[in-house]
C-alpha cells in the first residue's frame, strides 16, 4: 500500500491509466481530498465502484488520527496533537494571525537533534515522517478548518524534527503542499528552519525553491552554541554561516536568525555584540524568542529588562531585529511539548496508582 498523499498529480494519472481509468478522474479524486477534504473512497461518490475499490487496495488515504486539539486562552493559537498508524504521537500548531492562518509541520517523531532547550529534543529520535504524513498534517487541519470557510495560508517547517534529516521527505512534501493541484500554498509562504545541517543548506540551495530559510542559531559563538546544541560539535558555525551567505546570495532570499534567549546562557550584552559582529554586512533579520519554558527542562527566560539591553545593542549596531514573545504559551506551543506531554502522562498512567492519575492527566488537558 501507498500513501495517497505522497502522489502527485501526474503520478496519479499514471496510475489511473494503467489500471484503464481515465486521466480525469484524477482531479477528480485530488478534488475529493484536497478541495473538499473527504477521507473516506464511498464518499467520493462521482468514482466508479471498480476504481474506488482499486484505490482502496492499493493507497492509504490521510491515516493521522486526531488525539485533541488545544486552543489558547486568546484563541490564536491551537495545537493539533496526532496519533501515527504505529501510535507515536507528532504534533502541528495552528496560529491565526488576521487573515494568515499558519500551520507549523512537524517532519519527525522526536529529534536526533537534542537541543538542551526543546521538548522534541528530550524525546531523541524515533522515526522519519513520509511525505504523506507532512502534507496530511496540513489537509486536516483545512478540514478542520472548512466550517470556518478558512484554508491554512502558510506552512513553517518549525515542529518537531529537524527537517534536513529528513531531507527528501521534506522536500517532496514542499513540492506537494505548493502544488496547485494539490495544496496550492505559493512556495514563499513555505518557510524551513534548520538547526545548521551544512550539507543540507547546500542541497537546498540547489533545489530551485522559493522557500525561505531560517536558521536556528540560538548562539553569537561557536563556542556557546556547543553547549547548547549537541550537533554543533559535528556542524562548525562558521560553515553553517558560509552556506547560509552561499544560499542567500544564489536564491536572492533574505534570512532569518532565530535566537532563543536562555537566562546566563546567551543573554547578556556582551552576546548581543557577539551577535552583531557576527551579522554585521549580512542582508538578514534577527528573530528574538524569549524562552517558552518547559517542563523538566532548568533553562529559564530572561527578565524583560534583559530582553530590552540586548535587543538596544541589536538596534545601536544596526541589527535587525524582531521579539517574539511566543504565541500559545499556555499550551506549550514550542516544538514538541505536546506530544511529550501525551508521552509524559500515559507513562505516569502506566506507573501510578490510580488514585494519583487524576490529578497528573489534568496537567495535559
Ligand atoms: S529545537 Fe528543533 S532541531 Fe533542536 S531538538 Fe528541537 S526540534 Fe530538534
Amino acid at each position: 500500500m501507498s500513501d495517497l498523499c505522497a502522489l502527485s498529480f501526474d503520478e496519479l494519472q499514471q496510475w489511473i491509466e494503467l489500471q484503464g481509468g481515465k486521466k480525469f478522474q484524477a482531479k477528480q479524486i485530488f478534488e475529493w481530498v484536497y478541495s473538499k477534504s473527504i477521507t473516506r473512497w464511498e464518499e467520493m461518490t462521482n468514482l466508479s465502484i471498480d476504481l474506488r475499490a482499486k484505490m482502496a487496495s492499493s493507497f492509504h488515504l490521510p491515516t493521522l488520527q486526531l488525539v485533541k486539539v488545544t486552543p489558547s486562552n486568546d484563541l490564536e493559537t491551537y495545537k493539533f496533537l496526532w496519533k501515527l498508524s504505529e501510535g507515536n504521537f507528532v504534533e502541528s500548531v495552528l496560529i491565526c494571525s488576521g487573515i494568515r492562518r499558519t500551520v507549523c509541520v512537524s517532519s519527525q517523531v522526536g529529534c536526533p537533534a537534542r537541543c538542551a532547550f526543546c521538548a522534541s529534543g528530550q524525546q531523541g529520535f524515533v522515526r522519519n515522517l513520509r511525505p504523506a504524513e507532512i502534507v496530511e498534517q496540513i489537509v486536516q487541519i483545512n478540514h478542520w478548518l472548512k466550517d470556518k470557510s478558512e484554508r491554512v495560508s502558510h506552512v513553517v517547517f518549525m515542529g518537531m524534527g529537524e527537517p534536513f534529516k529528513n531531507y527528501e521527505a521534506v522536500i517532496k512534501a514542499i513540492r506537494l503542499i505548493s502544488d496547485p493541484l494539490v495544496l496550492n500554498i505559493s512556495q514563499r509562504r513555505i518557510t524551513v528552519s534548520t538547526v545548521g545541517i551544512t550539507e543540507g543548506i547546500h542541497r537546498f540551495t540547489k533545489e530551485g525553491l522559493k522557500v525561505s530559510l531560517v536558521l536556528s542559531l540560538h548562539a553569537p559563538s561557536q563556542h556557546i552554541r556547543q553547549k547548547i546544541i549537541p550537533y554543533a560539535r559535528k556542524y562548525p558555525l562558521e560553515d553553517i554561516m558560509k552556506a547560509m551567505d552561499d544560499f542567500s546570495l544564489k536564491t536572492k532570499r533574505d534570512v532569518t536568525y532565530e535566537y532563543i534567549l536562555l537566562e546566563g546562557i546567551n543573554d547578556h550584552p556582551d552576546h548581543a555584540f557577539e551577535l552583531a559582529k557576527l551579522l554585521r554586512g549580512r542582508q538578514c533579520t534577527v528573530n528574538l524568542i524569549p524562552y517558552n519554558p518547559v517542563r523538566g527542562i532548568r533553562l529559564k527566560r530572561p527578565a524583560n529588562k534583559a530582553i530590552k539591553d540586548f535587543r538596544s545593542v541589536l538596534f545601536g549596531s544596526k541589527i535587525v531585529n524582531t521579539c517574539r514573545y511566543t504565541k500559545g504559551d499556555d499550551i506549550a506551543a514550542a516544538c514538541g511539548q505536546l506530544a511529550m506531554m501525551e508521552k509524559l502522562v500515559t507513562q505516569e498512567k502506566l506507573l501510578d496508582k490510580p488514585e494519583d492519575n487524576q490529578n497528573k492527566l489534568s496537567l495535559a488537558s
